[in-house]
């Protein structure tokens, strides 16, 4: 598998830049993970809006959803013009009313995913757990092969995740706070955090993402990497990492 970074800035995004979006690719699946503030601008730069397999939503904050409309017209095009035959299926918790917009016409649909839920989309396995958040978020773990990659969407920090993501290939942590700032909101993680998890989960990336805006991101990973043995990359724009 491979994930490419499309957005990695918490609530808004740095100018030309974006919110959550990552687009996974197994070879045989290519996988919308979140669809943030300028997320579709950079998804095409890598591919057509008709060669997306399906799109996960981890929740309804805006800073994950923004273009979310845009892909809905994107997708309603390329049907009209014969470029993409089956709707588009977007997968996200039903707890939210901007649920039921997710069906769009006979172009898109929504489809809920929650913990109970485990998923086989032609051999790739996907399975979710609700994170501490104040709205209603889904972690999501996607099998495929023998890899194993964890997106945390937003969350707080809790023990009781470390068993979902055990061994995780590669873990795509959100980090909003800096060290010192922890308590400051609780439903987000310090770079001291996610690397706690990282490493009580013994897995063997870590891939910081969701970033805050008040200081130098590259301290998250100086941080960080005094709590976690293994490698530390921060999300960059564009970039592609193996799972
Ligand atoms: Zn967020
Ligand atoms: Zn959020």
């Amino acid at each position: 598998m491979k994930l490419t970074v499309l957005g990695r800035w918490g609530a808004f995004p740095k100018a030309g830049e974006a919110t959550s979006g990552y687009l996974l690719d197994t070879g045989n699946h290519k996988i919308l993970i979140d669809c943030g503030s300028g997320v579709l601008a950079n998804l095409f730069k890598h591919i057509r809006s008709e060669e997306l397999d399906a799109v996960f939503i981890s929740h309804f904050h805006y800073d994950h959803i923004a273009d979310l409309g845009c892909l809905l017209y994107a997708t309603r095009i390329a049907m009209g013009f014969k470029r993409r035959n089956d709707p588009l299926i977007i997968y996200a918790c039903s707890q939210n009313h901007l649920f039921s917009k997710l069906t769009y016409l006979n172009h898109t649909k929504g489809l809920e995913i929650n913990p109970n839920i485990e998923l086989n989309l032609d051999g790739l396995k996907i399975s979710f757990k609700q994170t501490v958040h104040d709205e209603y978020n889904l972690a999501m773990k996607f099998e495929y092969g023998n890899k194993v990659l964890v997106y945390t969407g937003d969350m707080g920090f809790e023990p009781n995740f470390f068993d979902f993501c055990t061994k995780a290939d590669l873990l795509v942590c959100e980090t909003s706070l800096f060290e010192d700032e922890e308590g400051l909101f609780k439903g987000h993680m310090t770079s001291r955090q996610a690397a706690t998890l990282a490493q009580k989960a013994n897995v063997k990336k870590l891939l910081l993402t969701h970033f805050p805006h008040q200081r130098n991101i590259f301290d998250l990973a100086t941080e960080s990497s005094k709590y976690f043995n293994g490698v530390i990359k921060l999300a960059e724009i564009n970039k592609t990492y193996e799972v």
